[in-house]
Parts: C-alpha cells; structure tokens; sequence
C-alpha cells in the first residue's frame, strides 16, 4: 500500500460547499494528485472534546454545524461511509491519550466541505478527528505522530482548519496585513522545520494572537505535521486570502 503524504486544509465559511471559488481547483488537486486513498482520517477544528476521540459510527451523519444560512447549504449530504476498523486501529495507536470512539457523531463541515470537492462521489471512508483546544499545539503534534504509522498504510491524514481565523477583524478594506506577515512567519517555520518556535506561535510570532484570537483553527496543522514524520517536504499549494484577512493556505507533507 502506498504511503501518503499528509495534507492541511483551510475549510473557509461554510459558503465554500456552494460557493467554492478559487479554492476549488485547490481541493480538486491535491486529491486528483494522490494515489487513491484506502480511507481518509481528517482532524476539524469543529469537533472540540477534552480527550482525544474519533468517529466509530459505519454510517456518519452530515453534520450541518453552522446557523444563519441559505437553505440548500442545509440541504447537502456526504454520504461517505465510516470506518469502524481504522477508528479501533486510531485509538489503539492514541491508547496513551485515553482516546475514545463516538459511536453517533458525524462528519462537520470542517469536514465534508473540502472532501465535496476532493472525493465527490464520497466513496472513500471517512473517520474524522477531535481537536483538544485546552490541550495545545504541542499536544496535537504528539497525537499527529502517534498517527502517522496509517500514511504509510495508504490512509490520507487531513488537518482542516484555517491559516489565520479572526473573524472580527478583517482590515479595513484590501488585506490586512497581519493576514500576510502570519502566512509568511508560518511558512518560514515550516519550511525550515522548527516545530518548536511554531509550537509556541502566540509568544513568538508578532501577529499570531491577532491570526488566532482562539487556538482551535490551527491545531489541525500540527495533527498533520506531526503525522508527516520529522524529515517531511513541505509543499503550500494555495495562500489565497478571503474575506479581507482569512488566509486560505494548503499544505501538502510529503514524509522522507
Ligand atoms: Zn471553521
């Protein structure tokens, strides 16, 4: 089976599902690029619970987690199927963590959103993540390592949550330029792998609160750090930014 490298995703407003724009060929791509996945294991900073947990259910609901929207958003379904066995084979890998499987909850649109575009016909399993948003970065990387024996069992490890997530502060028209300088401070430890200073980006980077007035959008992309092994090869494949300051940022990390 083909090992896999592991992805991170920014799921944007749940509008994306209808209204993806430019994001689309993004998503479209980075699974047209990949072998065929045997399931899909993908972190949402949707999901917030205080000990690590996976979805057990065969058949996960289509969680419409959002209020206020149009109808037809409320409308769509992603059918795919669970995956009791990667969800038992996950909390055996997470058993230092006191990991459980949710045997009702579903699939949230940090989600089924991106893997519209990626795997339409739904017809890869799915098991989705929790985040532990008091629990840190640091703790996410460690559950993303105890992960990564699955990408190398063909099991596509997603992290989806956002590059920068304040959804109060947008700028004052054009761009912020917070927006930006975090892109780029993100991109910089990343590339040069110090996980350590990214670990600790709400002290170190200068616009890392402001990019994060709360942790949970970014703890995806320590999930799929960690899960892509210490020599892993960065890729970002899109740094579009929406709505005035929310940096859309793909990654994919390939493993040495
Ligand atoms: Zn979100």
């Amino acid at each position: 089976m083909a090992s896999l490298p592991t992805l991170f995703i920014s799921h944007g407003s749940p509008m994306h599902a209808i209204q993806p724009g430019a994001v689309r060929e993004v998503w479209e791509g980075l699974a047209r690029d990949l072998p065929r996945p045997k399931a899909i294991l993908i972190a949402s900073a949707h999901w917030e619970t205080d000990i690590p947990a996976v979805t057990g259910t065969a058949q996960p609901e289509t969680i419409h987690d959002f209020h206020g929207f149009p109808k037809p958003l409320y409308e769509i379904q992603y059918p795919a199927k669970g995956d009791p066995e990667l969800a038992s084979r996950a909390l055996a890998l997470l058993k230092d963590f006191r990991a459980t499987a949710d045997p009702v909850r579903g699939l949230d649109h940090g989600a089924w959103s991106p893997l519209l575009y990626m795997y339409p016909k739904a017809d890869v399993p799915v098991v989705q993540v929790a985040v532990q948003t008091a629990l840190g970065t640091r703790h996410h990387l460690e559950v993303g390592r105890a992960l990564a024996p699955l990408a190398r069992e063909g099991v596509l490890i997603v992290g989806s949550g956002h590059m920068t997530h304040n959804l109060r502060d947008r700028g004052n028209g054009g761009i912020a330029p917070y927006a930006l300088e975090f892109q780029d401070w993100v991109k910089q430890r990343i590339d040069r792998h110090a996980l350590g200073e990214l670990a600790d980006y709400r002290r170190l980077s200068p616009a890392g609160v402001r990019a994060h007035p709360t942790d949970e959008h970014f703890l995806p992309l320590f999930v799929a750090l960690g899960a892509a092994g210490e020599d892993y090869k960065a890729e970002r494949q899109y740094d579009g930014i929406e709505m005035g300051a929310l940096a859309m940022d793909a990654y994919r990390f390939t493993a040495a």
